[in-house]
């Protein structure tokens, strides 16, 4: 089967930034974030690739969790923005889930239960959604304190500019800091632009996305960590080989015109399939290894790109349109105005995805 679109998802680049994320780490712990199906990643591609090489993982959805427990995991699963309702502390304490308890309606179910969890308490030191004040840390601790049928993991908080090179997490880091001293408990703050930039912050667990699917949430300003390599790419065919004369305007709206005569490859990808609508007149892609811009209104199924320059394509050559070494998705992403992870949320469940380097499983 000639798919038209596919992505690959190579279980040797996970394994490669995983353990780079190891060695960064050291004792540190390591949530891998999986939330929004793994950034679009397949959070059981993810598993299986990982196996309990993964110490954790962290997600949003109690379907996520669940997923990963029947998939076989056994080990952490955070709920990042623990329960809401009674059902749910129930569905995980069947599942043998750990809580996060940001919000006192939480502290108020553990507290009429008798479920044996593990939670950690979240602080709200500027982000401003979730999390107690730092003033009520004590209040609340000593509240959780005569719980004893919960294990308190510690403190965790979550950084809003960690990634901004202008800013920073100084005043989080003022607010935080304080209250693991007082305490004596672990801590878990750093995402990844945290864990690469302040190693003060990495604590007993780190919760890490971006790194792991080698993504530069820095880009294009820096890169801390140079040899990630992206895990997601996606691919799509050349579906038909046309010619512009000077003038011809090429696709809907005839956003783009010929100024001489050209040559366009047709992509079978569009934004039916995850590409973003909005991506301009020139936005990069790869094809025989050469960078050629993309031309005209992105389609639902299908993008033209100039080949004037490549000599000998052809229906069916494989082009690259974000995910390759050399193309990251954090690069296209900035050509449309967005950041990589929003591609690879993105792509839709109707693109196959090919696993590369299947034998190369931390789970085999
Ligand atoms: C998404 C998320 C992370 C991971 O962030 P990355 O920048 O992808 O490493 C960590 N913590 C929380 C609370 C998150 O929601």
């Amino acid at each position: 089967m000639r798919y038209p679109v596919f992505a690959t998802f190579d279980n040797a680049a996970l394994l490669h930034n995983f353990a780079l994320a190891e060695g960064l780490l050291g004792d540190t712990g390591c949530y891998v974030v999986g939330k929004s199906d793994a950034y679009g990643h397949g959070l059981l591609r993810m598993a299986a690739c990982l196996g309990n090489r993964a110490a954790g993982y962290a997600v949003i959805q109690m379907a996520d969790a669940e997923r990963l427990r029947r998939a076989g995991f056994t080990g952490d699963i955070l709920l990042l923005e623990g329960v809401q309702d009674a059902a749910e502390l129930c569905d995980a304490e069947a599942l043998g889930l750990t809580l996060v308890v940001h919000a006192p309606h939480q502290l108020a179910l553990l507290e009429a239960s008798r479920a044996p969890l593990s939670v950690w308490l979240k602080v709200n030191t500027g982000m401003n959604r979730f999390g107690f004040a730092p003033e009520r840390v004590p209040e609340v601790l000593a509240r959780l304190a005569v719980l004893s049928h919960l294990r308190l993991r510690g403190l965790m908080t979550h950084f809003a500019n960690a990634d901004n090179l202008d800013s920073g997490i100084d005043v989080q880091w003022q607010r935080f800091a304080p209250l693991v001293a007082e305490s004596g408990l672990p801590f878990s703050a750093a995402n990844t632009a945290a864990a690469l930039r302040y190693p003060q912050t990495r604590g007993a667990w780190a919760r890490l996305g971006a790194l792991l699917y080698g993504n530069n949430v820095f880009y294009p300003d820096r890169r801390y960590l140079p040899d990630t390599r992206p895990v997601l790419a996606l691919c799509a065919r050349v579906v038909s080989v046309s010619t512009l004369e000077a003038g011809d305007s090429l696709g809907y709206g005839a956003t783009f015109t010929a100024e001489r005569p050209m040559r366009v490859a047709v992509l079978g990808c569009g934004y039916g399939d995850g590409y973003p609508r909005q991506a301009p007149n020139g936005t990069p892609v790869l094809l025989h290894g050469q960078r050629v811009g993309l031309v005209g209104r992105v389609a639902m199924n299908a993008i033209a790109v100039d080949v004037s320059a490549l000599a000998s394509v052809q229906v069916g050559d494989v082009a690259t349109l974000w995910g390759a070494a050399t193309l990251g998705a954090d690069e296209v992403a900035a050509h449309c105005g967005t950041v990589g992870e929003e591609l690879q949320c993105a792509l839709t469940n109707r693109v196959p995805v090919v696993v590369l380097n299947a034998e190369e499983s931390a789970a085999a």
